[in-house]
């Protein structure tokens, strides 16, 4: 890569190389304007066409039972919680009701993500999976995070390998890269301990690239982690696409503190502005240049500074959530609708274009072959 900001081969050194994290990590002292320019330049290079995608589905978020407790976490209960009526489990019915809704106002996915309840296994999840496919084959689901993965192979008995397969016979399309908060021991470590490590968040990553299905990859900051673990989390993404390409898109977002333990336990905690995450985001695209799109966060941040971010690197909107429940209960609370959502990517100076999870455009009127 050629970069106004980065000596060449510093991007390529690799993790192991602590001075090339060091002058990486020198980035987020650089001014705003001068990171947006560079990751405009990325984003124009991988997208010349100055469209921004943005995708209609919706999160179904299965249970809110959890027995990991990450501190930063509002959404999850204890199973004792649950046992005095504050936790649920949807069935599958439930869920089909809730795709059929998603599929009458246009939507093409779904985006399923919960809690490990410790009672429910491999036959609770591939049941739910063969079911949608049965009824909805035509909407992707794009479902579990590597904790959960985890946590069914467990559940199961089974290896890792085992568990992705039956899970992508039951009908499982992609995997959301959520739970990778910080890829670095030390932060998970101080944040989830009793969470997955980073070598197994990327496990489940690779071994599900090998079996030619793709990931998203995602990053929550702004959780008292210094940049140059920021540095390390994107170069590990960096390098794992390398091998594999997996990765369909990059994500990244600001903790959300409400109402969480983090927060109790760090009353003085102050939340990340919005030029951090710009800036972050921007710094996302220039290293992340072998990974296709990059997401903008309206759901953490104001929809301006989403617009902002379009010029800053990204080149998506994410989705119109129909319903979204996580950070909800983290106090984000910014919401949109289609109409909204493609006048911003447009007064932007954008040209809107629906899109699947797996990135394949939607035809529309308006949409010629050429700009897809
Ligand atoms: S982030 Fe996920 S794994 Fe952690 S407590 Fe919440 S639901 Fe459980």
């Amino acid at each position: 890569m050629t970069s106004a900001l980065l000596e060449k081969g510093v991007l390529d050194a690799g993790l192991e190389d602590r001075e090339a994290v060091r002058k990486l990590s020198g980035l987020f002292e650089r001014d705003f304007l001068d990171l947006a320019q560079e990751a405009d330049a990325v984003r124009k290079r991988l997208h010349p066409n100055d469209i921004v995608t943005y995708i209609v589905d919706r999160n179904i978020n299965y249970t809110n039972v959890c027995w990991v407790a990450c501190s930063f976490c509002a959404f999850y209960r204890t199973k004792r919680q649950a046992q005095k009526g504050d936790g649920y489990v949807l069935g599958v019915e439930q869920v089909l009701q809730k795709i059929q809704e998603t599929v009458d106002l246009g939507g093409t996915g779904v985006l399923m993500q919960g809690g490990l309840h410790p009672d429910l296994g491999m036959e609770y999840i591939t049941q739910l999976f063969r079911a949608i496919r049965k009824e909805f084959p035509e909407v992707q689901v794009h479902a579990l995070s590597p904790a959960e993965i985890w946590h069914y192979a467990d559940k199961g008995g089974l290896s890792l390998d085992e568990t992705l397969v039956e899970l992508k016979k039951a009908g499982l399309q992609s995997i959301p890269g959520g739970g990778a908060e910080i890829l670095t021991d030390e932060t998970r470590g101080r944040i989830a301990p009793a969470k997955n490590t980073t070598e197994a968040w990327l496990e489940v990553m690779e071994t599900w690239h090998s079996l030619g299905m793709k990931s998203t990859a995602t990053m929550m900051f702004g959780i008292d982690e210094t940049y140059e673990e920021r540095i390390e989390h994107l170069l590990q993404i960096r390098n794992l696409q390398a091998r594999t390409g997996g990765f369909t898109a990059f994500i990244d977002w600001t903790f959300q503190p409400d109402n969480t333990t983090y927060l109790k336990k760090h009353p003085d905690f102050k939340k990340a502005s919005s030029l951090d995450y710009l800036k972050t985001t921007a710094i996302s695209r220039i290293v992340l240049d072998n990974v296709a799109n990059i997401q903008a966060s309206w759901v953490t941040q104001p929809m301006k500074t989403a617009s902002m971010a379009l010029h800053a690197g990204c080149n998506d909107m994410g989705s119109i959530m129909i319903e979204e429940n996580v950070v909800k209960k983290a106090g984000a609370s910014y919401h949109t609708s289609e109409e909204e959502l493609r006048s911003v990517i447009e007064r932007s100076g954008f040209r809107p274009a629906k899109r699947t999870t797996l990135y394949d455009r939607v035809l529309e009127p308006g949409v010629s072959v050429e700009d897809i």
